[in-house]
């Protein structure tokens, strides 16, 4: 992947540094709900060096273990050819070296050519975490760092199936993870709940197979939600997982899925296309018939991402009517070559237009963004006001999977912040 080139950097608006340090401490400030955010994608750097030093690495012949191995030779002979190794300057240079190499393959630097780019961002952060000891620190680690940033309510999702090449089965990675969850966010006073994702590439009876398990793993009802992601190139059309979807809502669980995170029509990108006629009936990637008929077809409570929404009022307003979330990851979207910039991204079409909207980060480390700094950027854009960014963040509340004993407790925290804080315009 093209992780050695160096791409275009995304920033922000030059603003004077007034209005910059203002804005980004109200957005720091302000208690936040986020919806859409990963697992993999909040492997902290530093956390992935020690994992690695430390050997806690499993599944020698995974995906993603010959580039772990790479990159422990690389980082090794650096620091050899530094200095004698044993010594303490050979060492620092090493962990220097090892640190470089393990963030330019964790963390997004700028604009990507696909989706599918994107996604290869994620094979390190899932290749280290296939032990009880890996899935429970980042858990915990994740969970403090969304606190840090004043996130009060929390849903955090991973696919379990992606954790068991190192021998650990579907029912040890969820309890691990909801039990590392459990205490951290006893320990911080977030609320946390956890969203199942079933993988797009696999069958829907691969998908059901491991809900079932997890399941029966979740003592404390901590899941609320099945999801679907993975790469929407091969499998575009979430009607694929109907029967999957299905099962979730049997055992009273909350639906949602990815979609529009791939553009194929002619125009965005020199006219690839990616959907092509005849494989699914005509609809191109690009498009927002797949996400149309899903909507329609299998009534999501919420969608992930699903901003292309915008191209087409007729879902919007269907959107809308069904009370439809959209849980929106601007950085993301823009990283994966969709938008080219954070004013260009449609959040004030679709707030406009009455859809339910939510602000998240998706994978804060890969992205390189905390929910403030992505608040700050659409405020900094100019296309909406901090304002309009609170009441985006207020009205999501509405959306949570959790029960309304949790969403008036939310909305009581949230208005009486907003109270003394939030400038009402
Ligand atoms: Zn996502």
């Amino acid at each position: 992947m093209a992780t050695d080139k160096t791409p275009r950097r995304i920033s922000s608006a030059h603003l004077s540094p007034h209005f910059t340090e203002g804005i980004a401490s109200l957005f720091r400030a302000m208690p936040k709900a986020e919806l859409h955010v990963h697992l993999d994608g909040a492997v902290e750097v530093g956390t992935a060096a020690d994992l690695l030093s430390t050997g806690t690495v499993a599944g020698e012949a995974a995906p993603g273990a010959g580039a772990v191995a790479d990159l422990l030779s690389e980082a090794k002979a650096a620091g050899e050819a530094a200095s004698d190794a044993e010594t303490a300057a050979g060492v620092l240079s090493e962990n220097i070296v090892l640190y470089e190499a393990l963030r330019r393959r964790m963390v997004i630097g700028g604009v990507l050519s696909s989706q599918e780019e994107l996604l290869s961002y994620y094979e390190l952060p899932v290749a280290l975490l296939q032990s009880e000891y890996a899935l429970r620190r980042v858990t915990e680690e994740m969970i403090l760092s969304k606190a840090a940033d004043n996130v009060k309510y929390c849903e955090i999702r991973w696919a379990p199936g992606l954790h068991v090449r190192g021998g650990l089965s579907i029912e040890q990675v969820v309890k691990y993870v909801l039990s590392a969850g459990e205490d951290a966010a006893r320990k911080t006073g977030m609320i946390v709940k956890f969203i199942v994702v079933g993988m797009r590439n696999e069958s829907p009876e691969t998908n059901i197979d491991m809900l079932r398990q997890a399941v029966a793993a979740d003592a404390n009802s901590a899941l609320a939600a099945v999801d679907l992601a993975g790469d929407e190139r091969e499998n575009p059309d979430p009607m694929r997982q109907a029967a999957f979807f299905a099962e979730a809502r049997r055992h009273g669980l909350y639906v949602t899925f990815h979609c529009g995170e791939s553009l194929g029509g002619a125009g965005a990108h020199g006219g690839e296309s990616l959907g092509g006629a005849g494989a699914h009936g005509g609809e191109s990637l690009g498009g927002t018939g797949i996400l149309r008929r899903a909507v329609d077809e299998l009534r999501p409570d919420r969608v992930a991402h699903g901003a292309i929404a915008a191209q087409d009022e007729e879902l919007c307003r269907m959107l809308a009517e069904r009370g439809v979330q959209l849980d929106l990851c601007p950085t993301s979207n823009i990283q994966a070559g969709l938008y080219s910039e954070y004013k260009d991204f449609p959040l004030k079409i679709l707030w406009d237009r009455g859809v339910p909207v939510s602000v998240s980060t998706d994978s804060p480390v890969i992205s390189g963004k905390t929910l403030s700094e992505e608040y700050f950027e659409l405020a900094a854009s100019g296309q909406v006001t901090p304002y309009e960014l609170w009441r985006i963040n207020l009205n999501a509340i509405e959306h949570i999977f959790a029960p309304e004993s949790i969403k008036q407790k939310l909305r009581d925290e949230f208005t009486a912040w907003a109270e003394t804080a939030m400038p009402q315009t």
